[in-house]
């Protein structure tokens, strides 16, 4: 239906309203009373800026909260405090009075390079999807529009305004998308932000497939979509591709393009007014969402929003190993705490590139603890972000080491080496901090690593230290956080969202990776994460899903039950006991492998989670969902799931299942569809072909003799139709092979 005051609007007005008036507003149209609007990153706080705009976080910002990027939150794998931080974020643009807010970034971590890997929750795309959901929810319930991006297949920064991703089909719709998709059909997202990039060959800003059939017809998408910064290429190619926005300004040059093309009748003007339709009634509905009351300033929820970015941060954080129960310190007892690493006083909380915040507040981890205990606590940098002075700063490190109770070894990666805007060529710590790592552990047995970086590094060398803290890129109170965890204030709670390899050349799209020729192949398919290490079977440093905690958990009387086998669809309970002397969470990770499949399937895939919180002792009966896409996988024809058995997995990582059970569901056979290109064995698959052929073979007589031999079944399964016909010494074969397919359309 029609905003009333579309039809009032002239040509040239309803082409201002589809493009941006500056780089971060849209344009008002004053006579009909339609106001512009504000768009402003995102995502894991407000960048409004003060004075001069860009898009790469160069230029000063006002004051908002720095909350843990997306690293750190998907780390988390907790909906529930997702959704908490996406209010609080809400809070903040109404705050600054931003009408969306340019956040998620759902895109799935491919590769480790990916200098935007900070940006973005998980390898998996349920995990991604359901933060992704949490999020939006968050942001939208202060009548806040939120901005799902990057749509879609923007999985690298080399290039990334015009490399085409070349992806089949079903690794979209099984990998990529289906975050995406999941939160437009479960949060409705107020805007969807196209990519840069090309898929297949055209600009996802003009990709109509991408940006109506699929976000609008199969998934019903009801807002606008946006394009990134820049992405419109072609505007009038975009408006009719789908695109309803496009930002930033480019002055008259999109809507005087527009304009022509409408006059010209080569784009047709109902799609402008729909765009134009979809903008204002965004922008009215969000308005409409946020009443008349006046909302709380940044400074009125700075502390609240500080102490959640805190305790966020604490959920987020994993810890990898900790050797003997190292940690928690006791913040009392115990000799000399020595504290290495830039790090530790100049912390490294958020991503560089359009993400980066003005904090309202930073709290180092160095203050942080020697806020928290009472033991002596030395501090030596360690070295330098560039590298200079290295021996002696080492030197004075390793002293320090060698005098102390335990060395907590604050390293990771700077700015310099990751951000959005290029991607890593390795996994690896600077070497001035690898080799810093080997002196400390030489000096000292109880080193602890705590390690600040938006995407996995090596554990080469950081795993012989008797515990590794991983806090992520954990916003402006990662500090506390750090401290909090390591004295035992807080449970390292997170579990990985992203598999840590042991060798860059194991990662799934190494040989694909970043493409060239303007291309890159996403040769690896649908085997992307754990996906890939978990079916060809290659050890990893650290599994997806993994995190020790303080405290321990067991699995026990998993029931999974089916109400009925001709529906896919499956209930997993399961008791949840914590089985230690603390409180703690655990996360319960239901996987479903297909072992039969009639196509290549991964071994097993995330189809259920949920983080349970159980003091010491407490034991949870827990209750997890499969539905039909749990046991589907995208086949030509669609969504597909094959009847036969499939193994429910309860486990605590990809690598850790501890309980397995198999259900059988009758299913619809799968029927091959029958062409001019089907094989014999498709035809023996199809309950009518199968009549069809033995007719056929049987007229053969003598000849038809070796296509019933066993033996010969195998190769002959494979061999067209077309072919048999042939092979059996029939002259007419196209008219056979129509008489043939004709008989058995006719079941
Ligand atoms: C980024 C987007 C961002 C936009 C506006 C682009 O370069 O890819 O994520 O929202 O700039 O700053």
């Amino acid at each position: 239906m029609t905003h009333p005051l579309i039809s009032q609007l002239t040509l040239e007005e309803k082409a201002s309203l589809v493009s941006g008036a500056s780089f971060w507003t849209t344009r008002s149209v004053d006579r009909v009373g339609i106001p512009a609007a504000t768009l402003t990153d995102g995502p894991h706080g407000v960048r409004m800026q003060a004075g001069e705009s860009d898009h790469l976080g160069l230029n000063a910002s006002h004051p908002a909260t720095a909350f843990p990027t997306a690293a750190a939150l998907g780390s988390t794998w907790d909906p529930e405090l997702v959704e908490e931080v996406g209010q609080a974020l809400g809070a903040e643009s109404r705050a600054l009075d931003v009408d969306v807010l340019l956040g998620p970034g759902v895109n799935i971590k491919r590769s480790p390079l990916c200098g935007r890997n900070f940006e973005y929750f998980s390898e998996d795309p349920l995990l991604a999807g359901a933060l992704g959901t949490a999020w939006v929810k968050g942001v939208q319930s202060q009548g806040v529009g939120a901005s799902l991006k990057h749509y879609a297949a923007n999985n690298q920064e080399t290039d990334r305004m015009r490399v085409s991703a070349e992806v089949d089909e079903r690794s979209l719709r099984e990998i990529y998308f289906p975050a995406f998709e999941r939160t437009v059909t479960q949060a409705q997202p107020a805007t969807v932000m196209c990519s840069y990039n090309k898929i297949n060959g055209t600009y996802a800003s003009q990709n109509h497939w991408l940006l109506t059939d699929v976000l609008r017809g199969d998934w019903g998408f009801t807002g606008y979509v946006v394009s990134d910064w820049g992405a419109v290429v072609d505007p009038v190619a975009a408006v009719a591709a789908g695109l309803d926005l496009e930002m930033p300004s480019s002055g008259d040059r999109g809507p005087a393009a527009i304009v022509a093309a409408v006059k010209a009748g080569t784009l047709d003007e109902t799609l402008l007014d729909q765009a134009a339709e979809r903008v204002v009634s965004v922008h009215e509905r969000l308005r409409a969402a946020r009443g008349e009351q006046a909302p709380k300033s940044v400074a009125e929820l700075t502390d609240a929003h500080h102490a959640l970015a805190r305790r966020t941060a604490a959920a987020g954080s994993v810890l990898l190993k900790n050797d003997g129960g190292l940690l928690p310190l006791d913040p009392a007892e115990g000799g000399r705490i020595a504290v290495v690493g830039e790090f530790a006083r100049t912390p490294r909380y958020q991503g560089a590139g359009s993400s980066h915040i003005n904090p309202t507040k930073l709290d180092d981890a160095l203050s942080a603890i020697r806020a928290t205990t009472t033991r002596a606590v030395s501090f030596e940098p360690g070295f330098t972000f560039d590298g200079s002075n290295e021996e002696a700063l080492r030197e004075a490190a390793v002293k320090a080491a060698s005098e102390a109770d335990v060395v907590v070894a604050f390293l990771g990666l700077p700015d310099a080496e990751e951000s959005e805007g290029f991607d890593r060529s390795h996994l690896d710590l600077a070497p001035v901090q690898t080799r810093l790592l080997t002196a400390l552990l030489a000096a000292n047995q109880r080193v602890v690593v705590v390690l600040s970086n938006g995407a996995v590094v090596s554990a080469d060398g950081i795993t012989d230290a008797a515990a590794v803290l991983e806090m992520w890129l954990g916003g402006q109170a990662s500090g506390l956080a750090a401290a909090d965890i390591l004295f035992g204030a807080a449970e390292p709670e997170g579990r990985l969202a992203e598999t840590l390899p042991l060798r860059l050349a194991d990662t799934p799209a190494f040989v694909n990776w970043p493409g060239s020729d303007r291309k890159v192949v996403y040769g690896e398919r649908v085997y992307v994460g754990y996906r890939w290490y978990d079916t060809i079977g290659r050890d990893v440093a650290f599994p997806f899903g993994f995190g020790l905690g303080y405290t321990t958990f067991e699995f026990s009387d998993v029931a999974v039950t089916v109400a009925d086998p001709k529906v896919a669809a499956a209930v997993v309970e399961v008791t949840v006991t914590n089985t230690g002397d603390r409180a703690g969470a655990e996360v319960v990770q239901v996987y479903v492998a297909d072992p039969v499949a009639g196509v290549d399937r991964p071994a097993h895939e995330l189809r259920a989670f949920s983080k349970v919180r159980l003091a010491a002792g407490e034991s949870r009966r827990v209750r997890l969902e499969l539905d039909e896409r749990a046991f589907a996988y995208w086949a030509p024809t669609g969504w597909l799931a094959e009847p036969g058995e499939y193994l429910i997995e309860v486990g605590a990582s990809s690598r850790d299942i501890r309980h397995t059970t198999s259900i059988t569901l009758d299913l619809p056979a799968v029927v091959p569809v029958l062409d001019e290109q089907s094989t014999y064995g498709e035809f023996s698959q199809h309950p009518q072909g199968a009549k069809v052929l033995e007719g056929f073979v049987t007229g053969l007589g003598a000849a038809g003799a070796m296509f019933s031999d066993p033996a010969m079944t195998a190769m002959i399964d494979d061999i067209p139709m077309r072919n048999v016909i042939s092979f059996g010494g029939v002259s007419d074969v196209e008219g056979t092979l129509a008489v043939l397919l004709k008989d058995a359309a006719q079941g």
